[in-house]
């Protein structure tokens, strides 16, 4: 299903369960602006290349506009709008004073050398630098973009207004990164599943999971779940599948990638093939690559209890229904993967503050945020008698019409 059709239907079933006026929902799906720009560059060998990039500005009723800028060959206009609609919705459960935002050049970054990504990124920043800004909108990395792409954004951004390191998160170290952010995410996705799986009486610790990606996401939940006890039994990347009963060493399938080599041919596990992953034998199923993989055609044969959604939006509508029959839980992604805007936030609080935390204090707010959002979704699954899907959507949309509804945008 096009993901902005169930991004939509799924705001609209919540915004149903809300009683929201009829105006005001239509107002809170129309995107605040959209942007579309060409960014020409000379690659290396001297020739001209074109990339179509967007930024999509969905709401600022909670505040600065936030969210990711991602390089990948499915970059299309409605999958931007409907990751920026997630990330407005996401910002309200995670509680943080953000609406919601997302960006994206199509692109095959694996296809770019370093120098073509520093002028496609830089062309693009030159296209969009009067509509970001702090506190109006604030990019961060997503799939294909990392904290070098915002500092070269941050760098480009500056020629025209000045030294602004809070423009951008998920930024190096060196330039005002946070520590904690790089692993934010996966961290973020083992405590929402530590908070779900305490709900049943269990803990990571002697469960299966089955991970798919190996990105910045899907590599830092899968070591923490490793370092908790839990059983990675299988996982994947774009090279390929791995399978293990007895648990893959995912600190030694790092080193195995990290110098070099492909997940595939790591000698920790059984190659398998990458098309029966979602649905092998587990009691978690984590997907943290693509979305819409969870579909009609193989949600029935999924044989996990528990979804946790740390890519976005990995499960249609269709997918959905058929979980709730078989009884499997999904978390929804705009909890599951929100520690990384969460970490996003500390990122930009200590810029404006001028003040670096710890990586303790760091992951201790992150905690903190990621348990209060569940105990909230958990309050709205109970108020309105339904499933983790409409108690985050119920959570965010409700705490972003309240805020539009006080600054008078109902009428
Ligand atoms: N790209 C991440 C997401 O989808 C992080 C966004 C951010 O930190 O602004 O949530």
């Amino acid at each position: 299903m096009n993901s902005l059709v169930a991004t939509s239907r799924n705001f609209r079933q919540a915004a149903r369960l809300l009683g929201l006026d009829a105006k005001l929902e239509k107002s809170l799906l129309i995107p605040f602006r959209e942007i579309k720009v060409e960014c020409t560059i000379p690659k290396d060998d001297g020739s001209l290349a074109s990339f179509v990039g967007f930024r999509v500005q969905h709401d600022n009723a909670r505040g600065p506009m936030k969210g990711g800028i991602r390089y990948h060959p499915e970059v299309d206009p409605d999958e931007v709008n409907a990751l920026a609609q997630l990330m407005t919705w996401k910002t309200a459960v995670a509680d943080i004073p953000y609406g919601g935002a997302k960006g994206g050049i199509g692109c095959n970054p694996a296809d770019l050398t370093k120098s073509e990504l520093e002028r496609l990124t830089r062309v693009f920043t030159q296209k969009i630098h009067d509509l970001i800004g702090s506190h109006t909108d604030v990019p961060a990395p997503d799939m294909g973009t990392n904290a070098q792409t915002m500092a070269w954004i941050l760098d480009e951004y500056s020629k025209f207004h000045g030294h602004s390191p809070a423009v951008v998160t998920g930024k190096p170290l060196d330039l005002g990164g946070s520590l904690g952010r790089e692993a934010a995410t996966g961290r973020g996705v083992v405590f929402a599943t530590q908070a779900l799986l305490a709900e049943h009486g269990k803990s990571i610790k002697g469960l299966t999971f089955v991970i798919q990606g190996f990105g910045n996401v899907g590599s830092w939940a899968a070591k923490l779940i490793h370092e908790c006890g839990g059983k990675v039994v299988a996982i994947c990347n774009v090279s390929g599948a791995i399978k293990n009963p007895n648990g893959i060493n995912i600190e030694e399938l790092q080193k195995h990638i990290a110098s070099g080599g492909d997940l595939k041919d790591f000698n920790g596990g059984d190659v398998m093939d990458p098309n029966e992953l979602l649905t092998h034998e587990c009691d978690v199923l984590i997907p943290c690559a693509l979305g819409g993989v969870l579909n009609r055609e193989n949600a029935a044969a999924v044989k996990a209890k528990y979804i946790i959604e740390a890519a976005n939006h990995p499960t249609d509508p269709e997918a959905d229904e058929i979980f709730s029959k078989k009884g499997v839980l999904v978390l929804p992604d705009i909890y599951a993967n929100a520690g990384g805007v969460t970490v996003s936030y500390f990122e930009w609080v200590q810029n404006i503050q001028g003040f670096l935390w710890d990586e303790e204090k760091v992951n201790l707010e992150l905690q903190r945020y990621m348990r209060t959002a569940f105990k909230n979704i958990k309050d709205m699954c109970r108020s309105h008698d339904c499933n983790l899907r409409m108690g985050a959507f119920t959570l965010g949309v409700n705490r972003v019409a309240r805020a539009a509804a006080l600054r008078g945008w109902e009428a």
